[in-house]
């Protein structure tokens, strides 16, 4: 009975889809960028998410547009704040690994309630960031899935 038999490769197909499909390419600041410049960096790379990175380039933070605006209505010189004031620092950051599945990640997003994941590889003293898992990552693999739902 091809209607059930499709809902049911459909849903096997979605547990399939993992991170390291779909995920896009990392976008990171230094922690001593200026607020200034992380908005411009921002509308320059077309983000909505910039993760932040110590000198080792291990993650410390994120930075949302809400956390710039919010920064920008309440502040005389955004050229003199650094990034590492305002951001979302660790360890209160939800991450993801490239072997997880998509819906592990897309469930972090919803409960997180935020826009993006960092795609992460745990390495001996931190976090080396290696992608960006977005709203639009998981629009993308709705999108692939009624492609190639056989
Ligand atoms: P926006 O606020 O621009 O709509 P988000 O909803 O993603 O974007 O961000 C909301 C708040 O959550 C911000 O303060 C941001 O720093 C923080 N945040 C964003 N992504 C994460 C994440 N993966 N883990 C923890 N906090 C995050």
């Amino acid at each position: 009975y091809v209607g059930k038999k499709t809902s049911v490769t459909l849903i096997d197909n979605i547990h399939d889809l993992k991170v390291k499909d779909f995920h896009s390419g990392p976008v990171v600041v230094p922690e001593t960028m200026t607020v200034y410049d992380a908005i411009c960096f921002m509308f320059a790379e077309d983000v909505g998410t910039l993760f932040v990175v110590d000198k080792n380039e291990l993650l410390t933070g994120v930075l949302s547009r809400k956390d710039l605006l919010r920064t920008s209505i309440g502040t005389q010189d955004l050229n003199k704040i650094p990034v590492h004031i305002i951001m979302t620092r660790m360890p209160n950051i939800s991450y993801c690994e490239k072997s997880d599945s998509l819906v592990e990640a897309a469930n972090k997003l919803i409960e997180r309630e935020v826009d993006s994941l960092p795609v992460v590889e745990l390495q001996e003293g931190g976090l080396k960031i290696v992608g960006r898992l977005t709203k639009t990552t998981i629009t993308r693999a709705f999108l692939f899935l009624t492609q190639h739902d056989e």
